[in-house]
C-alpha cells in the first residue's frame, strides 16, 4: 500500500515525480521503448507489450495492487522493484519486467533494498513484525516501550502503532495490558497463593495489582482463583417471555443474566464460568432480583437498576457503563458509542465488548445496532434482541416511563 510505505522516513513521494516522465509513455501505448521491447522478446519472464503498457502504468502510479503480480528491473542500476516502490522512477527505455523475482534474478538483477521485492508482501511483512511484537510482549514482564517494539520492527513509532493496531486491533498498550491481565486470570487458577500470582503476572505490589486486576475481575482475587472457588453463586432459572432467562448473583451482585431454550444448557454454561464456585438456591433478595428481571423482560417500563457483578477489562467495562446511559427504548450504533467513550476508532473492539457481556439487559448491549440502524449480532439470538427493542419501544408508548 502505498499509504503504509510513505510514512517510512526513507521512501520519500517527493522524490516520485510522475510529471518528471515523458507524458507520453502514459497515453502512448505504441512509444518507441515499448516497440524496442516487443520487437526484442527477452527470455526468462520478459513480457508482450501491452502487459508491459500497463505494467508501466502501475509503477508511474506505484499501484500496491499490482505487487505480487510482476517486478519491473532497471538496466541502469542493475536493481529490482515491486511496482510500488517509492523509489525514484527510472526511464522507461531502462525498464524491462519479470513475472518474478527469480527472473530477474536470473536475468542479473538483485533485489531493491527499500520496496524489497524477495521478500512476501507488504501486508504479510507487517504482520510478521506483529507476531514478534505480541511474542516479545508476552516474554515481557513489565511491558515495552512503544519506541523499543518499533525500533525492533524497524519502522517509526507513529508507523509501527499503526501497523499494529490494524493488525491486531487494539494498540501495543492495550495488548499488553490485556495480557497481563489474562496472566493475572491463568496465574490465579495455577498458584496457591495470590500474591505469588500477583508476582508472577508481573504486577509491581498487590495494591497495584488490586487496583487494576481487581477492578477488571469484578471479584476479589482470592475468590476468583479456581473458578470461582469460595464463592456462592445463587441462581435460577425461569421461564420468560423471550424463552427461558438464567439468572445467577454472588454476594456482590448479578454476574449473569443469559437468554436461552433449554435450561439444562444454561445450567451447564453457569457451571462451566464459575467450576469451583458453590451454586446454590436464592435467598429472598436474590428473588426480588429475578423478579426485577423477568418484569423488565416482560414489560420494560424503567431503566433495570440492579448490582453487578462483572468482570471485564478496563475497555469493556468502560463501553458496558456507556451502554447504561443509553435510554430505554432507544439505540445507538457501535460507533456512537466508540465516539462517547472517547476512542472513536474503537467501533469493532465496542462491537466486541457487547457481545462478551454477561448480564443481558441488565447491561443493554441489546440497543446497540449498526450503524444503518439494523440490529447486527446478540449474544441471545437476534430475534431475542429485535423482540427487547419492541418491547421497550411499545411500553415507551405508554407514558408511563
Ligand atoms: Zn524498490
Amino acid at each position: 500500500m502505498r499509504s503504509a510505505s510513505t510514512s517510512v522516513p526513507i521512501a520519500s513521494p517527493a522524490t516520485h515525480a510522475p510529471a518528471a516522465m515523458p507524458a507520453s509513455t502514459r497515453s502512448r501505448p505504441t512509444d518507441p521503448a515499448t516497440r524496442a521491447a516487443a520487437a526484442r522478446p527477452t527470455p526468462g519472464g520478459a513480457t508482450a507489450p501491452d502487459a508491459d503498457t500497463s505494467r508501466w502504468d502501475a509503477v508511474l502510479r506505484r499501484d500496491a495492487s499490482r505487487d505480487g503480480t510482476f517486478v519491473y528491473a532497471v538496466r541502469t542500476t542493475g536493481v529490482y522493484c515491486r511496482p510500488s516502490c517509492a523509489s525514484r522512477p527510472a526511464r522507461r527505455e531502462n525498464v524491462r519486467f519479470f513475472d518474478a523475482p527469480e527472473a530477474a534474478v536470473a536475468a542479473g538483477f538483485r533485489a531493491c533494498r527499500r520496496c524489497r521485492p524477495d521478500a512476501p508482501p507488504l501486508a504479510e511483512r507487517h504482520r510478521a513484525l506483529v507476531l514478534d511484537a505480541c511474542a516479545a510482549l508476552e516474554r515481557s514482564e513489565s511491558g515495552i516501550a512503544l519506541d523499543a517494539l518499533a525500533a525492533a520492527a524497524g519502522l517509526t513509532p507513529r508507523h509501527f502503532h499503526r501497523v499494529f493496531k490494524a493488525t491486531v486491533g487494539v494498540s501495543p498498550k492495550a495488548y499488553f495490558a490485556a495480557l497481563r491481565t489474562r496472566r493475572a486470570h491463568a496465574a490465579l487458577q495455577a498458584t496457591p497463593r495470590v500474591t505469588d500470582a500477583i508476582y508472577d503476572a508481573g504486577f509491581g505490589s498487590s495494591s497495584r495489582f488490586y487496583g487494576e486486576a481487581g477492578h477488571a475481575l469484578g471479584m476479589s482475587p482470592s475468590a476468583f482463583r479456581a473458578g470461582g472457588a469460595g464463592q456462592r453463586i445463587r441462581w435460577t432459572v425461569e421461564p420468560c417471555a423471550l424463552g427461558t432467562v438464567l439468572v445467577a448473583a454472588t454476594e456482590r451482585g448479578v454476574c449473569a443474566i443469559e437468554f436461552g431454550d433449554a435450561p439444562q444448557a444454561l445450567a451447564e454454561r453457569l457451571r462451566a464460568r464459575f467450576p469451583q464456585a458453590t451454586l446454590v438456591d436464592g435467598n429472598p433478595a436474590f428473588r426480588e432480583w429475578v423478579g426485577r428481571v423477568l418484569a423488565f423482560v416482560e414489560r420494560p417500563r424503567e431503566a433495570l437498576d440492579l448490582p453487578l457483578d462483572v468482570r471485564g477489562t478496563a475497555f469493556q467495562r468502560l463501553v458496558w457503563e456507556a451502554l447504561r446511559t443509553i435510554p430505554r427504548g432507544r439505540t445507538a450504533s457501535y460507533a456512537e458509542v466508540a465516539r462517547a467513550i472517547g476512542h472513536p476508532e474503537a467501533a469493532r473492539a465496542v462491537a466486541a465488548a457487547c457481545a462478551s457481556n454477561t448480564v443481558a439487559v441488565a447491561i443493554p448491549c441489546h440497543r446497540v445496532v449498526r450503524g444503518d440502524g439494523s440490529p447486527s449480532g446478540y449474544r441471545w439470538g437476534a430475534a431475542r434482541k429485535v423482540e427487547l427493542l419492541r418491547r421497550e419501544r411499545e411500553a415507551g408508548d405508554d407514558g408511563d416511563a
